[in-house]
């Protein structure tokens, strides 16, 4: 049985209250290991550990954050196959993906704003002989990281990165359906030599520990990436405390598909932008809408290729899907297929659970789902689903697939698939969503902002953003 503790004040220990939480495995359904059961006790004894390193963690400079930052990374790095596997044991997800995927960028989060420490100016404004203004900017102090589990230590790593670059502590809480990862880094941070106290992981529960570091008075500044109703409830306590705050929240993302398109290319990228981490990342497509003299070919072709996705062990090379998070994630995804039927969908393949053999027979499986015949204005089509579930739905002209893209409550993310110059920067502009893709999808530079309109969420992250987040910004004006 594995155990997952807290990191706080530079040690590993048990919750405060001494209750543990069960851990399981996706793809056997079993228990697996016991997860710190922390409380508003252990946020507190965290914050206050997080308050006392707070100056010696910015007397460090520049310099001193990006070498501690990169010797985190660089052990990281060291133990990719581990943190491979725990990823995939925590999550369901094929071990293939989180080595070539999450694990590489968690690292590459780490690098990349230790670095880009370095590189950040501010600016300053001379008023002719009048005054010379600069802008001057502050770490806010202890920052709260709340994350979700779907791609468990990339997004931990993409809130902590940031904020310690930038000179904050950390007080963070990583998914308790997910824990394993964020409880490997602390043990990286302290081969390292992390000072003690300048990061603090506590798992345990969202209505618990979440919401505890989200009242906390003393946590100035909260990023949160995770579901729009929980973001909602955080937001409803953050905002009277006047707090800073960044949430990247749920996606209904749709796929443009026009008659002009590289169709293999496109056809590769958009098995991926469905399927993926069993369709649970937040930047996946999940209504395809297809020119319609596109449309037979695409169906027949995506419905052919979604039927051959392998579906099974997340520990072997060749497997396309392994398990979804947890019992009840799977329960909600089969529920929105029975909508989806009775909003009269039809499912031109998948739709049910997996039962595979052996150790794996009470894993959580899920077949990849395609499903057409519904307007963008039902529940399935504007509801979150998170799952390997995707509708498709031809469009006859530009502006009306524009139009039924934008007709969610949602903005996240949005693909275009043409080869037409102008209506690439046309559709693009019209589309939103906090990011489009033309002929690609998941490409991301860490310099740009990332973010969602709408219901996607508040804040962009990414790049300057980010570490603009964590600071205080000041002008300094002094008379000449
Ligand atoms: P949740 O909103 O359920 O949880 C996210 C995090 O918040 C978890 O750590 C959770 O803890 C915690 N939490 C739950 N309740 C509270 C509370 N009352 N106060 C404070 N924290 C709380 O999301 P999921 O984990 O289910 O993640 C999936 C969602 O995340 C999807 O909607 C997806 O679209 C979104 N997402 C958005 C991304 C973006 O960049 N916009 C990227 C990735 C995912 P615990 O799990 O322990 O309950």
């Amino acid at each position: 049985m594995e155990r997952i503790l807290n990191y706080v004040n530079g040690t590993l220990r048990p919750a405060l209250g001494g209750g543990w939480l069960a851990g399981h495995e996706p793809a056997t359904g079993q228990v697996f290991a016991e997860i710190a059961d922390s409380d508003a006790a252990d946020v507190e004894q965290a914050v206050q550990a997080a308050e006392h390193a707070f100056p010696a963690w910015n007397a460090l400079g520049r310099q001193g954050r990006h070498d501690a930052l990169m010797r985190v990374a660089d052990l990281v790095e060291r133990d990719l196959d581990l943190f491979a596997r725990a990823e995939s044991r925590d999550n369901g997800k094929p071990v293939h993906l989180a080595h070539e995927v999450d694990i590489p960028r968690a690292v590459a989060n780490l690098r990349f704003f230790a670095t880009a420490i370095l590189h950040w100016g501010s600016e300053a404004h001379l008023m002719d002989e009048v005054a010379l203004n600069y802008t001057e900017r502050q770490p806010v102090g202890v920052a709260g990281a709340i994350s979700p589990w779907n791609l468990p230590l990339y997004l931990f790593t993409w809130k902590i990165a940031p904020a310690l670059a930038a000179g904050c502590t950390v007080v963070a809480k990583p998914s308790e359906v997910t824990p394993w990862t964020a409880f490997l880094l602390a043990e990286r941070c302290i081969e390292a030599g992390l000072p003690p106290g300048v990061l603090n992981i506590l798992h345990g529960t969202g209505p618990k520990v979440g919401a505890a570091i989200t009242a906390h008075p003393r946590i100035p500044a909260l990023s949160f990436t995770g579901g729009t109703a929980t973001g909602a409830r955080i937001a409803a306590t953050a905002a009277p405390m006047f707090k800073k705050l960044s949430l990247e929240l749920g996606g209904k993302n749709p796929v443009l598909v026009f008659a002009d398109c590289d169709f293999e290319h496109m056809l590769n990228v958009t098995m991926r932008s469905s399927f993926r981490n069993q369709g649970q990342i937040c930047l996946c497509g999940s209504r395809i809408l297809i020119e319609r003299p596109l449309y037979e070919r695409f169906r027949e072709a995506f419905v052919a290729r979604a039927k051959a996705l392998r579906v099974g062990d997340p520990a072997l090379e060749d497997t396309d899907l392994g398990a979804v998070v947890s019992e009840a994630h799977m329960e909600k995804v089969l529920g929105h297929i029975a909508l989806a039927k009775q909003e009269g969908g039809r499912v031109l393949c998948g739709g049910e659970r997996v039962r595979l053999d052996g150790r794996l027979r009470d894993g959580w499986y899920l077949q990849p789902t395609v499903i057409e015949g519904l307007d963008q204005q039902c529940r399935t089509n504007q509801e979150e689903i998170f799952g390997p579930v995707v509708t498709l739905q031809p469009f006859d002209r530009e502006e009306e697939a524009v139009a039924q893209a934008n007709a969610t409550p949602y903005g996240l993310a949005s693909v275009v698939w043409t080869r037409d110059g102008q209506r690439m920067h046309r559709v693009a502009r019209a589309l939103k969503s906090g990011i489009v893709w033309v002929n690609c999808w998941m490409v991301r530079d860490l310099r740009t902002p990332f973010g969602g309109m709408k219901q996607s969420g508040v804040g962009r992250e990414g790049g300057v953003e980010a570490l603009r987040f964590f600071t205080e910004t000041k002008n300094v004006c002094i008379r000449l």
